[in-house]
């Protein structure tokens, strides 16, 4: 079970939430111009990261805000949480 601290509520139980898939992937600036292929890798290809990750999660029980959390996809421990324009934080310590 996860704790996760939801921006405006706080800590919450990991039940209350909806992962929303990679953080910071940016909507194509004239995506009439993409290709078949570019396209697909808009929608379909995220990275698939050991160790730090940014990933959007949404309160869907709760407040039914969206925002960014930094998770270890290793050991599942939640490093930072920080709302949607926001600057991604530094953590200490390295790997990111
Ligand atoms: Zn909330």
């Amino acid at each position: 079970m996860i704790l996760i601290s939801c921006p405006d509520c706080g800590p919450r139980d990991e039940t209350e939430f909806h992962y929303g898939g990679q953080a910071h992937v940016p909507y194509p600036e004239d995506p009439n111009t993409l290709s078949d292929e570019e396209w697909g890798r808009y929608l379909f290809y995220r990275e698939n990261t050991k160790g730090i990750y940014a990933e959007r999660w949404v309160h869907s029980s709760g407040c039914r805000k969206w925002f960014n959390v930094l998770r270890d996809t290793v050991t599942y421990r939640i490093a930072a949480v920080y709302r949607p324009g926001e600057p991604r934080p530094t953590l200490d310590g390295g790997s990111q």
